[in-house]
């Protein structure tokens, strides 16, 4: 089996959130979540102590972990603001230029999903930024409507990766639709709105889902890690990413790129 390896970037600093409702939920639910157990004091501290440092990615420690377990991975940079995701087209130019440097791919976490014209400007707007000419997308939240496919295609994008569901990449027109199939969010949450209590138990949801892959014959096997979380504050998040790229490789899985692969999808 191959897999295709990709990181969202949600955010990028505290700072960017003084105006939206995201950094009080987000004590809140950390302080819950330690009331209940389910993680440390210690993990708790760290992400109050975070907060005050002002930094919200982990993109330097992802990379260099990728780097050293030779994972060539995608990461989608925002270009617009929307849902939650408020980094300015500044920073967003900062770090679209490091990973590309760094020897990664990157493409654009897309906030317009039903304008075209929206679309065609996030696209005009990442281009230029980057010096790229080929790239594809991800929506934010995953959010696609009836013609959103198509929309990105007229666009110019190469790939989407945007659509969650246990199927192989497949074409519309110009464009590869390459499914999600394992996100980081919903195995941790589990359908709650909490951090579930036991890490046996996300682990183990996460083999059912490549069994199934295996099961069904899937040639590809697409994976979500938000960078947020490589960090000790979510140490589970961590642990589980460390492990589940782990556990592909002692299933001699080949990881790849969306890019290269796009090129061989009829
Ligand atoms: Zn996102």
């Amino acid at each position: 089996m191959k897999v295709i390896v990709s990181h969202d970037v949600d955010h990028l600093t505290v700072w960017e959130h003084r105006r939206d409702l995201i950094l009080p939920k987000f004590v809140v639910r950390s302080g819950m979540e330690c009331l209940l157990g389910r993680i440390p004091v210690s993990e708790y501290g760290r992400r109050l102590r975070g907060m005050a440092r002002n930094q919200w990615q982990n993109l330097d420690e992802l990379m260099a972990f990728n780097r050293e377990r030779r994972i060539p991975s995608t990461f989608f940079v925002g270009v617009s603001n929307g849902k939650g995701l408020a980094y300015s087209v500044e920073d967003a130019a900062y770090w679209i230029r490091r990973i590309i440097d760094g020897g990664f791919d990157c493409g654009v976490h897309g906030i317009n999903f039903d304008s075209p014209e929206a679309i065609r400007e996030e696209h005009r707007k990442f281009r230029s930024l980057s010096g790229l000419d080929s790239f594809g997308i991800r929506m934010h939240y995953l959010r696609t409507g009836p013609d959103t496919l198509s929309h990105l295609e007229k666009a110019g994008y190469c790939f989407d990766a945007s659509v969650y569901a246990p199927r192989d990449p497949y074409r519309v027109g110009e464009l590869v639709e390459f499914p999600l199939h394992i996100m980081d969010d919903y195995l941790i949450y589990g359908g709650g709105r909490l951090q579930r209590a036991s890490f046996g138990e996300i682990v183990e949801d996460t083999r059912k889902i490549i069994d199934e892959a295996e099961r069904k014959g899937l040639k590809f096997l697409t994976l979500l890690f938000h960078d947020r979380y490589y960090n000790e504050a979510f140490q589970s998040w961590k642990n589980w990413y460390i492990w589940i790229i782990d556990y592909l490789k002692g299933k001699d899985a080949e990881f790849v790129g969306f890019r290269e692969i796009a090129e061989t999808i009829k």
